[in-house]
């Protein structure tokens, strides 16, 4: 309650003082009496801030949206939530398609919300910009999870670009923690970049395995290795647990030849059966020894910098490439640049030239 009341009093003051945006949107949306159709921006602000999940919902809609408006008032949402977020532990959790990562995440989640954690599920597909399908559409994955009032799950955000959706993510994190959660899970299957989007903007990545016919390491790209704080065998189960066993011996001595991490932390392998639901808890385990070893040798704080600044320059990229393909001249240059070169009348180099230079 008295948090909330901190809460509220902060915006207040915050509001007055540097959110022009938001007064205007506010006045703009009573005049043109659309006040349900487009929430009014302060108020959807105090209920995410109370934790309210529909607020939270329409705040991430509104994060998702192309539509000019909706991006203003998403980033004025951002702006009055930020000095709220970042209280929480970001847990990457990736793996091929089958691995288990829905079951292990309702398991894992469960178990959050057990010790009275508030978890949020996310997720980064990048299948989603080409199909716009979304690997957390499907309503049936996480059951009990989603139907857990300290559980949030949010099907991955659709774009045109991995660094679109990154963005969003980002955006949706911070969202997030602003309405009170404090564990954030970002799912991803391993394909092209998806990996790497994740890693750099959580705390802790696991890579969740299965065990094959003694070839664990093959099939694995290196980098995923490297950027792993820990491997998970899972379906640790019946026939399973002895090759389960086995590949934890072969990864294990495997990682013992990669560099030590800036972190300090040695990558742990572990088994553990989501279906079953063992070992999930050496998980969480696993990660509070890491969230310990980290914020003691301040590297927990280093890497969330690091990644703000990467974040920086990768938003820069983004916005620049977006404002460049949505100019309306280039659009249709474009269109005669391309024609050109198909004719053979240009080469791409001095077509990009004077596209870059209108
Ligand atoms: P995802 O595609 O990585 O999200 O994988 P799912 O969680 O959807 O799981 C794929 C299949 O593996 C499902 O049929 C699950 O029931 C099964 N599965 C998941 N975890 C386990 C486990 O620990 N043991 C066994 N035996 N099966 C599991």
């Amino acid at each position: 309650m008295a948090e909330n009341k901190i809460h509220k009093l902060a915006l207040q003051k915050q509001e007055r003082f540097s959110q022009p945006e938001i007064t205007n949107s506010i006045s703009i949306s009573k005049l043109k009496g659309k006040r349900k159709a487009q929430p009014n921006t302060r108020k959807l602000i105090n209920e995410i801030l109370n934790g309210d999940i529909t607020a939270l919902s329409r705040a991430i809609t509104l994060v998702e949206s192309k539509n000019s408006k909706h991006i203003k008032k998403a980033n004025a949402i951002i702006k009055a939530c930020l000095p709220h977020a970042n209280n929480s532990i970001r847990i990457g959790i990736t793996g091929v398609p089958g691995v288990g990562k829905s079951t292990f995440i309702e398991a894992f989640g469960k178990h959050l919300t057990g010790l009275g954690k508030k978890v949020a599920v996310l997720a980064i597909d990048p299948s989603s910009t080409i199909t716009k399908g979304s690997i957390l559409g499907d309503k049936t994955r996480m059951e009990d999870l989603v139907k857990d009032k300290n559980a949030f799950i949010r099907p991955s955000a659709t774009g045109n670009s991995l660094g679109g959706v990154a963005r969003k993510t980002r955006e949706t994190i911070m969202l997030c923690e602003a309405a009170g959660f404090d564990t954030i899970i970002i799912e991803t299957v391993g394909v092209g970049q998806s990996e790497t989007a994740v890693h750099s903007m959580v705390d802790f990545f696991l890579l969740l395995k299965l065990a094959g016919a003694g070839d664990e390491l093959q099939g694995i790209k290196r980098g995923i290795i490297e950027m792993a704080d820990a491997i998970v065998i899972n379906k640790a189960d019946g026939d399973n647990i002895k090759p389960a066993k086995l590949a934890k011996v072969e990864f294990s001595r495997a990682l013992h030849l990669y560099p030590e991490k800036d972190s300090k932390w040695m990558p742990k392998v572990s088994i553990c059966s989501a279906m079953q639901n063992e070992g999930v808890t050496d998980v969480w385990n696993m990660i509070l020894e890491y969230e310990t070893l980290t914020k003691q040798n301040e590297y927990f704080e280093f890497n969330r910098r690091k990644q703000n600044k990467f974040w920086l320059i990768q938003t820069i990229e983004e916005q620049l490439k977006s404002d460049f393909f949505n100019n309306s001249e280039i659009k249709k240059e474009l269109k005669h640049q391309l024609h050109l070169i198909e004719t053979k009348k240009t080469t791409p180099f001095s077509a990009a030239e004077y596209l870059l230079k209108l």
